[in-house]
């Protein structure tokens, strides 16, 4: 329902936690988070309330990184429970993705990838992008890539949001029936399902347009189609009150 993601000098968790609570409004039945940190990736998540995540994360801290992602589910397939909530990872640990929107044709994919040897742990339509973005990756080499291989793949409504852990310094995020708002900021870059997420960080967005994918670095924000061919992006400035 609502989805975050940071790189840039701050905390990510802390960013991403503020984003998070400012789209609260929109309801959501749990909520998780994941940080780049260490050369690996760390991931915390929890039916109910973001305050449920909090108590987690106090009880079981995660290690401080400025790359991270965040998600508040409305679960449409699978119970809101803590492994159905976002984010997910492929079975290394290497990448998470967060996800708004409903993936259709998630049930071939599923047993596409459990005759490759993946072993699937929750009951959503998400996980298997997960999978899918760790094999692509290991092929390509390039999140931004595998991402865009990736959702050429899916059928349905999506924002996707994912990082690897290959790749610390980057956030790639694509879209579909699903809206993607990039925030441009000094030595530091948002994705957000709505600009409420970022604004009391920078009021300088992009809008993403349909079937686009966005990698995100502190000092570059580069759009593409899902073939790779440069997109043109609108910016503008974020006007009104937080
Ligand atoms: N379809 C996904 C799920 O049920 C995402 C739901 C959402 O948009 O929050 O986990």
């Amino acid at each position: 329902c609502g989805i975050v993601g940071y790189v840039g000098a701050q905390s990510a968790l802390d960013v991403v936690i503020t984003g998070l609570k400012r789209l609260e409004y929109r309801g959501y039945d749990s909520a998780g988070v994941a940080v780049l940190a260490d050369g690996g990736l760390a991931a915390a998540k929890k039916a109910g309330k973001l305050l449920n995540l909090e108590k987690e994360l106090v009880d079981r801290p995660l290690p401080s990184g400025s790359t991270g992602i965040g998600h508040t589910r409305w679960a449409t397939h699978g119970a809101p429970n803590d492994a159905n909530a976002h984010p997910h990872l492929d079975n290394a640990g290497r990448v998470a993705v967060v996800h708004n929107g409903i993936i259709e044709n998630f049930a071939d994919l599923r047993a596409e990838l459990a005759e490759r040897g993946h072993s699937l742990d929750s009951e959503t339509d998400t996980e298997v992008v997960a999978h899918l973005l760790a094999e692509a990756h290991s092929s390509c080499g390039e999140l931004a890539e595998a991402m865009r291989l990736v959702s050429r793949r899916l059928e349905g409504a999506f924002t996707l949001v994912a990082v690897h852990a290959d790749e610390p310094d980057v956030v790639v995020g694509a879209r579909r029936n699903s809206p993607l708002v990039v925030g441009v900021g000094d030595g530091e870059a948002f994705l957000a399902s709505d600009v409420a997420a970022f604004i009391a960080y920078t009021r300088s967005a992009i809008e993403l347009g349909q079937d686009q994918v966005v990698e995100l670095r502190r000092e570059s924000v580069t759009v593409t189609d899902f073939d790779g061919a440069p997109a043109q992006v609108r910016s503008y400035h974020v006007d009104w009150d937080a």
